[in-house]
């Protein structure tokens, strides 16, 4: 009887796996049409200097507009992205857009700007990633100061050689690099030494009730320190609330993205808020 149980069990189990093969074979298919079909779309989050009160500049977020199934959230889509090897061109599309966008807003008189681009450890795989990202800025005629990379300690620790050196030929550009989510990977503090960065990225997960959790505000606050003692900028994300923003200044965090200003936002609305309407910035 145990038997005839656990082998229902295991039909059970086999079909639920292949229902879910089938719906992220699906997926995988819609998704090699996406950018042929103009369905992806970048998204803007401005990053404010709360110092100043000013608009320094955007993060792109990519997004899919998925036919059937709507707005499909990166978190989603992205790891499929780089299990097909789709994020090479999918990378390649945000980075000509993004910067595209850049110079535009450059072109406008918004020279201050710069854009945050994440890249996925997927691409630092690619021989030709410094070339590609070399062309671009030629092309689009950006200042290579105002384009920023992100990537996260995870996608940094893949391949710590090659990336390294890559990382070394795009400083030598005059790209910025940030460390996207920072404290939530799974690599040593060390590695700060060893990779040419700019920026520090405070995960948003510490800055969540950073006014309640007394944890949070300590992990928060070592960071900050940890960045201004190695001297690199320190970006908070994720900054939801009024109570948020003073405890971040008082450790004198400056830099910072979030819902108290803007979630990510359409180009086109991005410059309704900000270029044109720009009396206040939240
Ligand atoms: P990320 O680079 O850490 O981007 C920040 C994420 O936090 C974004 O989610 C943004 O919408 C969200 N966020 C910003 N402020 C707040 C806030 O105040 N509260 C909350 N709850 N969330 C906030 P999104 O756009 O869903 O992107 C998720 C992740 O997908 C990104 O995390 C990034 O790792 C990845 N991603 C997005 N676009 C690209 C891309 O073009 N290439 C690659 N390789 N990855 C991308
Ligand atoms: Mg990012
Ligand atoms: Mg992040
Ligand atoms: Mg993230």
């Amino acid at each position: 009887k145990s038997k005839e149980k656990s082998g229902t069990y295991y039909h059970f189990f086999e079909s639920e796996m292949s229902n879910r093969n089938l719906e992220s074979i699906k997926l995988e298919n819609a998704l090699y049409k996406a950018l042929d079909n103009d369905e992806l779309e970048i998204y803007y989050q401005p990053q404010i200097d709360s110092k100043t009160n000013t608009l320094i500049g955007a993060e792109a977020l990519l997004r899919w507009i998925h036919p059937t199934e709507g707005m499909v959230s990166p978190v989603n889509f992205i790891p499929l992205a780089e299990e097909t090897g789709l994020i090479i061109p999918i990378g390649k599309w945000v980075l000509e857009n993004a910067c595209r966008q850049l110079m535009k807003w450059h072109a406008e008189g918004h020279t201050e700007l710069s854009i945050s681009v994440n890249l996925s450890g997927r691409q630092f795989e690619e021989d030709n990633l410094v070339s590609m990202v070399e062309a671009i800025i030629k092309e689009q005629k950006i200042d290579p100061e105002c384009l920023h990379i992100e990537l996260t300690e995870n996608q940094l620790i893949r391949n710590t050689g090659v990336t390294i050196k890559k990382m070394k030929e795009l400083k030598k550009l005059g790209v910025k690099i940030a460390i996207d989510d920072f404290g939530t990977g799974y690599s040593s503090l060390g590695y700060l030494k060893n990779f040419p960065i700019d920026a520090l990225k405070i995960d948003r997960s510490f800055v969540q009730d950073i006014e309640h959790d007394s944890d949070n505000a300590a992990i928060t606050d070592t960071i900050i320190t940890l960045a201004q003692n190695l001297k690199l900028n320190v970006i908070a994300e994720g900054v939801e609330t009024q109570e948020q923003l003073d405890f971040l200044m008082s450790k004198d965090c400056y830099i910072m993205q979030g819902f108290f200003f803007s979630k990510p936002v359409k180009a086109t609305e991005f410059a309704e808020k900000y270029f044109i309407n720009s009396s206040t910035l939240h």
